[in-house]
This record gives structure tokens, sequence and C-alpha cells, in this order.
């Protein structure tokens, strides 16, 4: 039986790499965009089986009608893919609160609105699966992407937490953490910097220069990454995490390495602070 999918940010990069592949094994797609217009051929080229949905994903009061919408018109959601996002270069002291915050609308409370819109219908039919687009951002930082990150492990552990509250009730949650993939990403315009500082020319200058020349370079084909997340979906044990690129397997491996070496270094420490018994 064909599914029904809802994905946002779908205009471009995984977005469109994901409706693609939908699309192409037979499902049903609502697209959501900001702009729909970069969707028209795939809508004209897949009549009925994609329709696009204009939905800015921070605005919070749109998103319930249209999870509502996507109901009406087909009589369920079986996968909703929370994808809209953007990258953001700053060091911490650079980036305003403002900046942050529109961050976390994006990345976070977005995401939850829409998870919250699409549960209930989930619920009742005891099935469905939600995919966060996180990053390898949403297990370690580094100078420049702070708060990029933060935002990531926000919805990391948002998404931890609820995929162990809708495992009984029939519910995948499954995280994707890829690293760098050749979308609309670091293309221009598309990554917002903050106003550098002198200070941070060492440390973040070197970021904000590769992320912009990345652009066209990135080791990852998004059409992969689309069939890697339909691969984990379809699977009966899915994973909570998935990392994507070879790139993201080096990066995670040698943070997981650095982070049990720490551990263990400071565990006499760690353990030292309980009541005496
Ligand atoms: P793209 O720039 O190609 O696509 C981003 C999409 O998000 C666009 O369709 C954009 O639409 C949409 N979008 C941005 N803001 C909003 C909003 N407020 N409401 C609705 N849609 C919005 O980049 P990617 O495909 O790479 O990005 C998709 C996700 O992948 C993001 O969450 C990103 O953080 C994540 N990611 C990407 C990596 C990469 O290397 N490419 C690495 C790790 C994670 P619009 O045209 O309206 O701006």
């Amino acid at each position: 039986m064909s599914k029904v999918w809802l994905v946002t940010g779908a205009s471009s990069g995984f977005g469109r790499a994901i409706v693609e592949a939908a699309v192409a094994a037979g499902d049903l797609v609502v697209a959501a965009a900001r702009r729909t217009a970069p969707l028209d051929d795939l809508v004209a080229a897949h009549p009925g089986r994609v329709t696009a949905l204009p939905l800015d994903v921070t605005d919070l009061d749109a998103i319930e009608a249209a999870v509502q919408e996507v109901v009406e018109r087909h009589g369920r959601i079986d996968v909703l893919v929370n994808n809209a996002g953007r990258g953001h270069v700053g060091a911490v002291e650079e980036t305003t609160d403002r900046e942050l915050r529109d961050l976390m609308e994006l990345h976070v409370f977005g995401p939850a609105a829409l998870t919250r819109a699409v549960l209930p219908h989930m619920r009742a039919r005891k099935s469905g699966a939600i995919v966060q687009m996180s990053s390898m951002g949403g297990r370690f930082a580094f100078a420049g992407v702070g708060a990029y990150c933060a935002t990531k492990f926000a919805l990391e552990g948002l998404s931890e937490g609820l995929a162990a509250e809708v495992a009984p009730l029939g519910i995948k949650v499954l995280i994707v953490e890829p690293g760098a993939f050749r979308t609309g990403f670091a293309g221009p315009g598309a990554l917002n910097q903050s106003a550098a500082l002198p200070a941070y020319e060492e440390t973040v200058g070197p970021v904000r220069a590769s992320l912009a020349d990345s652009d066209g370079q990135q080791p990852g084909d998004p059409a992969k990454a689309a069939a890697a997340i339909r691969t984990a979906l379809d699977a009966e044990n899915t994973p909570l995490r998935l990392l994507l690129g070879s790139d993201a397997a080096d990066a995670v491996s040698a943070q997981l390495d650095g982070s049990r070496a720490e551990f263990e270094a400071w565990e006499e420490l760690t353990r030292s602070t309980d009541f005496d018994a």
C-alpha cells in the first residue's frame, strides 16, 4: 500500500530528493515549502501524487491547518519529514539573540509543532514515522557552528525522548545526521553569517571560508541519502540515529572515541561526588 508523506523544506536539496524517492516508489507526497514554484515540475510530472503546500515552518499558526489539509486530502499521514532548515556560521559571541532564536524556531519549535500536529492522527492509526533532519552537528560542535549545533542538539534531545514515548504506540522516530551533502545548504545566500568580530578571525574565519567554498563540492549525494532514509524506515529495527556520509562516519567515530577517553580520564572524580554511605 502506498504511503502518504509530508515533507517540509521540499523545494531544494534533501527535501526535494526525499520527495522524488517517495514518488518513484509509488507513494503520495505533500511537498511543503515556503516557495512552491521550484516544485512545479514535480507536481506537473506526477499529477495527484505530488502536491505542493505553501508552509513556513516558523509560522506556528499555519501548521495545524497544513496538517489538517493533508489528512483531509489523503486520509492520513504515514511519514512526516521535518527537513526545512538552513546553515548558520558565527562565533557564539557574534551570534545575536535574534539569530539564535530564529534558528531555534526553524530547527526546534517548527518541528515540535509539526510533530504535535501529526501525532493524534498517527496514534489513532497506531502507525507512522517521524523523520528529523538533524546533522552530524547534532552530535558534536566546533568553532563557528555553536548556534547551529545547539539547535540540532535540541532537536535530537526532543526526538530521543519522543521516540521512547511513541514506540509503544506503534510510531517510529528516525533522527538523520548527514555530513556535508551537495544541496543548496552552502549556496549563494543560503548560509546565514553573523557579523564577524576580529577576535574570532583565527578560529571562525577558516570555517566561514571553507563552508562557503564547499558549495557544489560536498561529497554527499542527496539522492543516495533519500534512498538510505527509506531503507532505514522500511527496516524492522529502524535505528534511532542514522549517520549519512563517510565524512560523518569518520568525524563521529573520532568523537565517540574522544568522548569515552575523556569520560574514563575523569571517571574517578565523576564518581567521587556521591554522599558518603
Ligand atoms: P537546502 O538549502 O537545499 O534546502 C533547505 C530547504 O529548507 C529549502 O527548501 C528551504 O526553502 C527550506 N526552508 C528554509 N527555511 C524554511 C522555513 N522557515 N519554512 C519552510 N522551509 C524552509 O539545504 P538542505 O537540503 O541541505 O537542508 C535540509 C536539512 O538538512 C536542513 O535541516 C539542514 O540543517 C540539514 N543538513 C544539511 C546538510 C548539508 O550538508 N546539506 C548537513 C547536515 C544537515 P526556501 O527556498 O523557502 O528557503
